[in-house]
């Protein structure tokens, strides 16, 4: 019998497909080395080594295997089925590779190399000055990077399509408008209820080996594989997939403030859990990635904030880390420590932001990176136009562009379009913990005893299973019944801030 000739594209494709996995799984690994115990002395060696794995998969890309098998697969399935997904998903990774030349690719990394080191001292000596013409030059590169991709209504489209396949400036713009003026709303009336919870508990005195113990056996309760994991100590938490049978996430302990480890643990087993449990037959093939980033910061949102900054959650857990930690809780109830750990306060920095604040820190990037863009504002008046921001939306003004606008270090690696991703996933992440309360009618009865298998059964189900099979909209309007919906984000942030505030 002969083959059918589609067949036989099919598989050089997914050949191709799966050996690419394997590069960029073994860059990986790499990197979380390059993070964690490489020694100091091979980051040059260990740069040059991701740089040649880099052009090996960007020949494997462009040799013209995968551009034939595209040419002649594309259309050839029906609309639903996981080979048509493949192939838009095949398209839209070559497709990428393809339109930016080589030179371009290689002026980008050495400018981005040169502004992430000035960024980092600028930041240490508080002097945009010194940052704004590797800014500026970061931004030419990005509008060049538009243009080279294409787009058909702005040039931001063509750059957080990147993180956001589908997402365009006017509908980020659409959902911020209204979180905007809802969320400064109801910040406004938190400060004015005088109610204050102390959250002075949080800084007492946590040997880091505990924590340690506490952090995993909670994220081990959620769900998080340690055969196919393993935590290690890093100053910047992340979460690493080589596959899914390879998932590795790390946090950073502080022995006098107990937060970041805990709900640090918690984000990244969340960013994790979603890797771990995509569905066997999308691994090594363009489905088993991840379909967008925000998509993927609802799940670490979600396990962080929904479970683990809820009431329920601490019904059952607080004992345990009050038996951990007798001398700093012993004396701390339930009710205050559920006052602590969800306690509003306008800050600077947006990685320490609250719930509440979060989302606005981000809308400031947005607006002035949109604007930056467009260069309608010059990169010499964002200290400005930053600090203005801050001060209409989070009442402060902070003191310094370290603490203002040199904070992030995003802009430094050419990451525009990225920052609307930590927003559209909060809102996300809210959309889809109440589509599975409302399919798990014993969801809070569960979470106080410690048993969230049926949560994580449900999101493995309607999320993580389908890896990049559906673009993050249609993902959610599968699970949900609807589209992305800010307001069912506001009505959860007045419903549990309401509450604590006595609004
Ligand atoms: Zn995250």
């Amino acid at each position: 019998m002969r083959e059918d000739p589609k067949n036989a594209h099919l598989n050089d494709l997914k050949k191709r497909f799966a050996l690419l996995a394997d590069l960029g799984q073994a860059a990986g690994l790499l990197a979380w080395d390059q993070s964690t115990y490489m020694p100091s002395g091979a980051a040059a060696a260990r740069g040059q080594q991701l740089a040649s794995l880099d052009v090996l998969a960007h020949e494997k890309l462009t040799d013209g295997v995968v551009e034939r098998a595209l040419g002649e697969l594309e259309g050839a399935y029906p609309d639903d089925s996981d080979e048509a997904a493949l192939l838009v998903q095949a398209r839209r990774t070559f497709d990428r590779a393809a339109k930016l030349p080589a030179d371009f690719i290689e002026a980008r990394s050495i400018q981005s190399s040169k502004a992430q080191q000035v960024w980092a001292t600028a930041r240490r000596q508080d002097d945009f000055g010194l940052f704004a013409p590797e800014l500026e030059h970061m931004l030419e590169l990005a509008r060049q990077e538009a243009d080279l991709l294409g787009f058909d209504e702005h040039p931001y489209d063509a750059l957080h399509d990147r993180y956001e396949p589908g997402s365009t400036a006017m509908r980020v713009r659409a959902l911020f408008e209204l979180l905007r003026t809802e969320t400064v709303a109801l910040l406004e009336a938190i400060r004015a209820s005088g109610a204050d919870p102390d959250d002075t508990v949080l800084r007492g005195s946590f040997a880091e080996g505990k924590q340690e113990q506490f952090a995993i056996e909670v994220v081990k309760g959620f769900g998080y594989d340690f055969m196919r994991g393993r935590l290690d100590r890093t100053v910047h938490p992340f979460a690493q997939p080589m596959g899914k049978h390879d998932v590795r996430i790390t946090t950073r302990y502080s022995s006098d403030f107990l937060s970041p480890a805990l709900f640090g643990t918690m984000h990244e087993a969340g960013h994790a859990m979603y890797e771990q449990n995509v569905a066997d037959s999308y691994q090594r093939t363009p489905l088993g990635q991840l379909t967008s980033l925000s998509l993927h910061e609802s799940q670490s949102r979600l396990w962080e904030n929904l479970v683990g900054r809820s009431y329920a959650f601490w019904e059952g857990a607080y004992p345990r880390l009050q038996e951990l930690f007798p001398a700093a809780l012993g004396d701390t109830r339930l009710d205050a420590f559920y006052g602590a750990v969800n306690r509003v306060q306008p800050s600077f920095i947006r990685v320490d932001a609250d719930e509440v604040t979060y989302n606005l820190h981000v809308l400031v990037r947005f607006e002035l990176e949109l604007a930056l863009l467009e260069a309608s504002l010059n990169v010499a008046d964002l200290p400005d136009a930053w600090n203005a921001k801050y001060e209409a939306y989070l009442g402060l003004t902070p003191p310094s562009d370290a603490q203002g606008c040199l904070q992030d270090t995003h802009w430094s690696h050419g990451l525009f379009g990225y920052f609307p991703t930590y927003t559209l996933g909060n809102l996300m992440s809210v959309q889809l913990f109440e589509a599975a309360r409302a399919a798990l009618p014993d969801l809070d009865a569960e979470l106080r005893a410690g048993r969230f298998g049926s949560l994580l059964t449900w999101l493995r189900d309607h999320v993580y299973c389908h890896g990049s099979k559906y673009t993050s909209d249609s993902l959610l309007e599968r699970a949900t019944g609807k589209p992305l919906d800010a307001e069912l984000y506001v009505a959860y942030l007045k419903r549990k801030f309401g509450a604590l505030y006595g609004l």
